[in-house]
């Protein structure tokens, strides 16, 4: 027996296989080919493949974003088509009798290089684009003779680290729990993995991912951290026995279902669940949450291989509503970038991408994307109990811009005769230090306020929530992070507008009586949360 110890992130305890993950975009390697023809008859098959699937991605985009945005990919063909970049890759194939996604990985460093030395702006723009279309042949090529065994046996699935992107697209039906040798706590892997209910742990360490393979057996305990590698039979029974107490425990905390959120004197507070999927409500339901109070709309993104339609997205929004029988819903919208990257958006890599062009930025400057995603959200408000929420609020302006996109696209659907819900909250997130400090402003513009403990703890502390060096500098009860917190909930009570808090600290039952000192109106976690929360809620006698 091995034991490897990592840090917890969600407390429950799998026992099963090991699945190493196999990333479908593995690091490109360089190996020795004989037959340099068939290699470069393989760049040609990708390159049709790939032109086959821009000009799919042109003719949706064209429908949905507009000529102007649609430009790009057109701009994709041709440079897929471009005699140097071509000429390249088979000079490299032919001189050195390389495979071809190494040829065409080489290719498009140089050419990157090259576009990011030019001087005209945009034309140093171009090394984004060299770099999309390379790792579109990279996929295509690597995509040939894909490795698709699978069981039907949930696993253990172990790995150096997960993207959002990775993790959404597994399939949840059969992953017993997660271990990740690098990653944070407050990463969106951790965060879905708390949405899933399932075991996980962070930061194993890479001698963990080392001395594992796929089918070692494994038992991964959630609460402690620690991971058993073949374990012997004194540790197995001593897990089973401490699972079978966990599920006891999770069996009594369902005797709360359908009790109030009310302290022994009296208070009562709202407590929602997070979800990042339409397949989350069953977790919902099931956790009696009196709400969502954030659906992360970009998974929908995410899951997606190109921008999601406004009829997919109506479909799926409404599906939610409907779902929660006029129960609040409050859907966040798109807060894609920094960890959360989707190819088809076309994002430069960034120094500094958790201070960068994200979220909402993103829906300022291209508001074709925006718009498509609000004119689904206002659509769907007449099935249910609709708010909706902007990320990365920093200023005054943003908001009375996106207030007036809002009434656009409400005028817009209105004149297109569409019913819409004359109730819809509009609220903010507040996960920057700056919208806690002019909360006051910002009060008065809207309904509501949630507070996005995460982001708002890595901007205040200055801690890169991604970056696992600096769990122990990540102090989440800071008192700078609780000041805040209170002078939002005042500023928002002060002007008329309720506060919620949506980060992973809403579950921390260690600051409920703080929170619910301080008037904080909801408490949104992972469904599997909930009722812990409540348990504590119905403990607390506020009056002492
Ligand atoms: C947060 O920042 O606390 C939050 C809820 O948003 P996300 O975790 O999706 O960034
Ligand atoms: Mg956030």
């Amino acid at each position: 027996m091995e034991k490897y110890i990592g840090k917890g992130v969600y407390g429950a305890i799998a026992i099963g296989k090991i699945s190493v993950f196999k990333r479908k975009e593995v690091s490109v390697k360089r190996t020795r080919i004989e037959d340099t023809e068939q290699e470069k008859q393989r760049v040609e098959a990708a390159k049709a493949l790939a032109t086959e699937q821009l000009q799919e991605i042109y003719d949706k985009a064209l429908k949905e974003v507009g000529e102007a945005n649609a430009q790009i990919f057109e701009i994709h063909m041709m440079m897929l088509e471009d005699m140097d970049y071509n000429d390249s890759i088979q000079n490299i194939i032919d001189t050195q009798s390389v495979n071809a996604e190494y040829a065409v990985a080489v290719t498009s460093d140089n050419f990157a290089e090259m576009f990011s030395a030019m001087e005209d702006a945009y034309m140093k723009e171009r090394a984004a684009d060299i770099k999309d279309i390379s790792n579109r042949l990279i996929r295509n090529l690597q995509s040939e003779g894909e490795d698709n065994s699978s069981s039907d046996d949930k696993v253990i699935i172990c790995s150096d680290d997960l993207a959002p992107s990775e993790t959404v697209l597994l399939d949840k039906d059969k992953v017993l729990a997660f271990v990740t040798s690098h990653g944070s706590s407050n990463s969106h892997t951790a965060i879905l993995a708390r949405n899933m209910n399932i075991p996980a742990i962070i930061g194993a360490g890479d001698e963990f991912l080392k001395a594992i393979k796929d089918g070692d057996d494994a038992i991964v305990d959630g609460f402690t951290g620690e991971i058993f590698i073949n374990p012997d039979e004194e540790t197995r029974a001593r897990l089973i026995a401490k699972q079978q107490q966990d599920d006891e425990k999770k069996k009594l905390l369902q005797n709360l279902k359908g009790k109030e959120n009310v302290t022994l004197d009296g208070k009562n507070i709202n407590i929602y669940a997070n979800i990042g999927s339409v397949d989350n409500i069953g977790a919902v339901l099931l956790n009696d949450a009196g709400g969502i109070g954030l659906f992360r709309s970009e998974f929908l993104y995410l899951e997606s291989e190109d921008y999601p339609t406004e009829e997919q997205q109506f479909v799926a929004y409404k599906k939610v509503l409907e779902s929660m029988a006029g129960k609040k819903v409050i859907i966040r919208t798109l807060d894609i970038g920094a960890d959360k990257q989707v190819d088809y958006f076309g994002l430069k890599k960034e120094e500094n991408p958790a201070l960068g062009y994200r979220a909402i930025r993103i829906c300022l400057t291209r508001p074709e994307v925006f718009k498509t995603q609000l004119r689904a959200l206002y659509r769907a408000s007449a099935y249910g109990n609709l708010g909706i929420m902007f990320p990365m609020i920093t200023s005054v302006s943003e908001l009375e811009k996106i207030l007036a996109i809002c009434e656009e696209v409400k005028s817009e659907l209105v004149s297109e005769g569409v019913e819409i819900s004359d109730k819809i909250e509009l609220g903010i997130m507040i996960e920057t230090p700056a919208a806690a400090v002019i909360s006051d402003l910002l009060a008065p513009m809207v309904d509501f306020f949630s507070v996005g403990t995460n982001d708002l703890t890595q901007y205040t502390l200055a801690c890169d929530r991604q970056n696992p060096e600096l769990e122990d500098f990540i102090d989440t009860h800071h008192e700078a992070i609780l000041r805040l917190i209170k002078m939002a909930a005042d500023n928002a009570h002060n002007h008329g507008a309720w506060i919620g808090i949506c980060g992973e600290l809403a579950a921390d039952t260690t600051l409920t009586e703080t929170f619910m000192r301080m008037g904080i109106d909801e408490l949104s976690v992972s469904p599997g949360f909930v009722l812990k929360v409540r348990d504590t809620v119905r403990s607390l006698d506020l009056s002492k």
